[in-house]
């Protein structure tokens, strides 16, 4: 009984081993890949911007798509300007905040920040000018300074917690076991959905890019924590070019511009007031539809 024990433990061993060395075929082959998306030989820092975004003519469509998403799409988001995007799922809300983070480079037309083809700036300097605030943040395995410092990470102590106190997070992070040394993520401290938020918006408020990229969460916040989100959300707008991917069309109301996108188009555009007042309007369908749940 003892040796066959140890006989199937040993099988078990090799086996492992085996997947071992399986996966770290897979790992060398993923480290030789080239990346999708380039740096053009001539690649330049992008420096300091304005936040201007312009699509000229943009068409794009996903690789194994029939049809084009964006055929010959133009827009023109001023420097400052808060723009909410809203329409029904599947209508290219993300896809706009993809390309605009050159996550994929255009089939046609251009991309420009301030006058310049995005495609021409070193992606590096892009990502600087760009902050985004996804849906549902992803923190690492590492202390909760580390995870908001992670855009500029040469930041000090009390750099991290203006940061934090300005996302509104201070509070729920200082009463946590080890206060910013505290381990975050699968092998720390879980945080809750609104929790993670918060960090995400430290990060940005950190990393004080000119262009913000808004993406709201779409699973149901408890009223103070959404509360809390909103009122840290609208800080960071300030000053900067804001995109919001709005889930809810309640926090929409104060954005310069809402956009109503419908399979990779806009079909309307213009402010809360204007659009609700219109009749037969999609905004106004899409708000009624909400309010009444
Ligand atoms: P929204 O954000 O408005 O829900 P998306 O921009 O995510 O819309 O999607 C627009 C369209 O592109 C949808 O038809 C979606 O199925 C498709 N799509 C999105 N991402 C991909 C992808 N990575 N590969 C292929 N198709 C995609």
């Amino acid at each position: 009984l003892l040796v066959s024990g140890y006989v199937s433990s040993l099988g078990e061993n090799i086996q492992m081993l085996q997947r071992g060395v399986n996966e770290l075929g897979d790992v060398v082959a993923i480290s030789e890949q080239v990346p999708g998306v380039q740096d053009a030989p001539d690649a330049v820092a992008a420096g300091p911007v304005r936040g201007e975004i312009v699509f000229q003519d943009v068409s794009f469509g996903y690789a194994g798509q029939d049809a084009r998403l964006y055929d010959a799409f133009s827009l023109r988001i001023a420097p400052g300007e808060t723009v909410a995007l809203v329409g029904p799922s599947g209508s290219g809300k993300s896809t706009f905040v993809k390309l605009l983070g050159r996550f994929y480079d255009v089939d046609g037309g251009a991309i420009l920040i301030d006058g310049r083809d995005i495609a021409s700036i070193a992606q590096a300097s892009l990502r600087q000018g760009v902050a985004v605030v996804p849906q549902d943040p992803l923190l690492f395995h590492r202390s909760i300074a580390d995870n908001i410092a992670y855009g500029r990470p040469e930041a000090d102590r009390a750099a991290i917690e203006a940061a934090a106190a300005r996302a509104r997070a201070h509070g729920f992070i200082a009463s946590l076991p080890d206060g910013y040394d505290t381990l975050v993520g699968e092998r720390g401290v879980k945080l809750s959905g609104g929790e993670r938020q918060r960090v995400a918006i430290a990060r940005a408020f950190l990393a004080d890019a000119p262009i913000l990229v808004l993406d709201e969460a779409t699973s149901s916040l408890d009223t103070i924590t959404e509360a809390q989100v909103q009122a840290a959300m609208d800080e960071l707008a300030v000053g900067r070019t804001t995109i919001i991917i709005a889930h809810r069309l309640s926090s929409v109301r104060s954005a310069d511009r809402i956009l109503v996108f419908d399979r990779g188009r806009i079909v309307e555009e213009g402010r809360h007031d204007a659009l609700l007042t219109r009749p037969g309007g999609r905004y106004r369908a899409l708000y009624e539809l909400q309010a009444t749940g």
